[in-house]
């Protein structure tokens, strides 16, 4: 039997797979209806939405099955997303890679697989759409294509839930995606006792840009900021546009004394970017900082509102 082994971008394909916070959630309509239509089509007895998690594949949907869940190291699909178009296989008994492989020899009795990866819009393969027969069988063209087809839906009811995590005008984390993320983060920072805080910026005079220039620069100084936060802070850092001209930064790994430094740094890149994108003014802000206390705050909500009073209190004190 042949292991699967880890895709390139493994890492970042588990944090896109995690981020969706889809795993081991109850079954859905949009999803069981796909599998329901792709075991009707091609007369399978098993039909499965599998997502390959970092030790396991786990089955958003499975029509015809009851495991909801097998090993990655034995998993068909492990093999189906290191590849692009779909992965056959006509005959496990005849595959030097699965003939002897649990899921072949014993429950559910694989013979017959057909995999489609599915894929992000980023190119995240984060599982498959596949099919599953007792029985070996023939898989032409129709039928490569009319599984990618039905692949295609799932991959877009997975996108939705994505977007769903990013706002839409400066296409960075909104407030569900930051809850989502921080809460990953945070718990890894209390068990490493990583030094982190929590910094919230509200823009200075952000009305008089919409009242001076029109709502539409408005959005495009929501951007250049959101831009400058993707440029300044470090991939482990997460940050996020709350609504309105409200921002948020959970900064990882950075001890209370590197942080004031940092703002600083981005306070005056900020200045030339709009110097560089020849605005006529400049995004200024105001923002609170707070060191993550795990004896103090609770959860991530806290260690928000106590940055949000910081902000205002340094709003306040600029009138
Ligand atoms: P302060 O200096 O006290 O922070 O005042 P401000 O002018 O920045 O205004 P405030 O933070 O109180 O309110 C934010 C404003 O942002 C209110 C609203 O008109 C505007 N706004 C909210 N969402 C959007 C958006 O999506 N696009 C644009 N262009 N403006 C928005
Ligand atoms: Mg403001």
């Amino acid at each position: 039997m042949k292991e699967p082994e880890l895709p390139v971008n493994e890492q970042q394909r588990l944090a896109v797979l995690r981020a969706l916070k889809v795993l081991d959630t109850p079954p859905e309509e949009r999803f069981d209806r796909v599998t329901r239509m792709a075991r009707r089509i091609f007369g399978v007895p098993i039909a499965l939405v599998s997502l390959v998690d970092e030790n396991r594949q786990w089955f958003k949907s499975c029509d015809g099955l009851i495991a909801t869940e097998t090993d990655r190291n034995i998993s068909f699909c492990g093999h189906a997303i290191l590849q692009q178009g779909t992965f056959v296989i006509q005959d496990a008994h005849k595959d030097p890679r699965f003939f002897d492989n649990p899921l072949v020899t014993g429950e559910p009795y694989v013979r017959f697989y057909a995999g489609h990866p599915l894929t992000t819009l980023t190119g995240e393969s984060l599982g498959t759409l596949c099919i599953i027969d007792h029985e070996p069988r023939e898989f032409g063209t129709e039928d490569t294509e009319m599984l990618a087809d039905r692949a295609g839906i799932v991959e877009r009811e997975l996108t939705a839930i994505k977007l769903s995590l990013i706002d839409e005008i400066t296409r960075i984390s909104n407030r569900r995606g930051f809850l989502v993320l921080s809460h990953y983060s945070l718990e890894v920072c209390k068990r490493q006792s990583f030094p982190t805080s929590l910094v919230f910026f509200d823009l200075d005079k952000f009305k008089e840009i919409n009242d001076t220039y029109g709502h539409a620069e408005g959005d495009r100084a929501l951007k250049v900021f959101a831009d400058q936060m993707r440029d300044s802070f470090r991939n482990s850092d997460i940050f996020a546009r709350m609504g309105g001209d409200e921002f948020v930064a959970l900064l990882t790994n950075i001890k209370m004394v590197n942080i004031r430094d940092l703002i600083q740094r981005f306070e005056k890149s900020l200045h030339e970017r709009c110097v560089h994108l020849a605005l006529p003014y400049t995004v200024r802000f105001s923002c609170g900082i707070i060191a993550y206390d795990p004896e103090r705050h609770v959860n991530v909500e806290e260690l928000m509102q106590e940055a949000d009073k910081a902000m205002y209190a340094n709003k306040a004190s600029k009138r």
